[in-house]
């Protein structure tokens, strides 16, 4: 079943480490509301099948009004066909988790809170210049329990300066206290034209450590597989049962469409994205025009987007569906490239499947872009 991914491009504050599309002035709320129904139906001829999931990232959907998320779930009801079972996921931060919030939200066909909690830590969300602080962090999960909402995912950010392998441990163990089926964790990366780059590249922010990183990773696999949960995904971890469908479906390649600034959508062979510009795309949409450009993506594109996102999940790399989707050169290339490989311990191939070792978890990127195969 295919999906529907809704950008909603505000947030209250810049976090510094973020290189999302967002603006945080909500001047052109309402107009961004209105052109995002309208690009859902310009869109409904894209899907014709039902819909399993819906998600509303950004930015931060949660900023937005219930009378303006019950609009844009209208236009989704009216153009497209909502499987009565989909997953509605919508991401919000801790500091919009009000008591109030968590009731409307519970109003609306949202069946599923993904919330940013980065650290459990006030120096840390400081540091980050996130909107909310450490007991918002808590008491923001027990609400959303409290009044029934039961499929919940955190996100943790790691590898930051200020984070020892001493907070880290209580951030994981805090987590798993809230009793949470699923925790997204990424490691901290700088983007240019973030503040954080800014910061460093001025000497006043030390540049982050990889071997940090690393450790803090190994900590994170180590603790939440003792506590019963399945890395499904590299940054993606949950109880059995509670994978992610919409992030599943879209490493797995199922059909989806992008609406809003920044949004990108995929069809199998095209990949449609919009501008990461809000004034540019609320006028081409009230132009009544798409403002997304599509790339086509070559055999050989497609290749390494399987490759990049396969190695990463539970499943691994499928050498017979290599075979059978990219043809007998493919699977030669990738069976020869994998020697690379074989005495250093980061791969297991097992019933025609490549999966990673715990250890060549550390070196996803790496081991996928030896697996690309280029154009000469
Ligand atoms: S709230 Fe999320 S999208 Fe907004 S600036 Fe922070 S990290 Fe980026």
């Amino acid at each position: 079943m295919s999906g529907i991914y809704i950008h909603i491009p505000f947030c209250k504050k810049a976090c510094h480490y973020c290189d999302f599309h967002f603006s945080t002035s909500l001047k052109y709320a309402d107009e961004m509301v209105e052109a995002i129904c309208k690009e859902i139906k310009f869109k409904k001829d894209r899907i014709t099948e039902s819909i399993g999931s819906i998600y509303f990232g950004g930015g931060t959907p949660s900023i937005l009004s219930q009378h303006a998320l019950q609009k844009i779930f209208d236009a989704i009801n009216t153009n497209f066909h909502v499987n009565a079972n989909a997953e509605i996921t919508i991401e919000t931060n801790p500091d919009d988790l009000t008591s109030q919030k968590i009731k409307e939200l519970n109003q609306l066909p949202v069946n599923r809170l993904s919330v940013g909690i980065q650290s459990f830590f006030n120096e840390d969300l400081i540091w980050m210049n996130r909107a909310h602080n450490a007991i918002e962090a808590e008491d923001c999960i027990k609400r959303s329990q409290d009044a029934g909402f039961e499929n919940l995912t955190l996100d943790l950010i790691y590898g930051y300066p200020l984070l020892t392998d001493e907070k880290w441990n209580f951030n994981i163990s805090k987590a798993l206290s809230l009793e949470v089926p699923h925790i997204s964790a990424y490691a901290l990366t700088v983007e240019p034209k973030t503040a954080l780059a800014q910061f460093i590249k001025t000497k006043k922010q030390n540049p982050i450590s990889e071997g940090q990183s690393a450790e803090q990773f190994i900590i994170l696999m180590d603790k939440l597989e003792k506590a019963g949960f399945e890395q499904y995904e590299i940054s993606n971890f949950a109880k059995p049962g509670h994978y992610a469908v919409h992030n599943t479906n879209y490493w797995r390649g199922v059909n989806y469409i992008g609406i809003g600034p920044s949004a990108h959508g995929f069809d199998g062979r095209n990949r449609y994205m919009n501008p990461a510009n809000n004034a540019q795309y609320l006028q081409t949409i009230e132009h009544n025009k798409l403002p997304e450009v599509i790339e086509t993506l070559s055999v050989n594109d497609r290749f390494n987007e399987y490759i990049m996102t396969a190695l990463r999940t539970i499943w691994g790399v499928d050498l017979e569906k290599i075979k059978l989707e990219f043809g007998q050169e493919f699977l030669e290339e990738t069976k020869h490239n994998l020697r690379s490989f074989d005495d250093k311990g980061w791969l297991l191939l097992s019933q025609d499947k490549i999966k990673l070792t715990q250890s060549g978890k550390l070196f996803a990127d790496q081991i996928a872009s030896e697996l690309f195969i280029v154009n000469e």
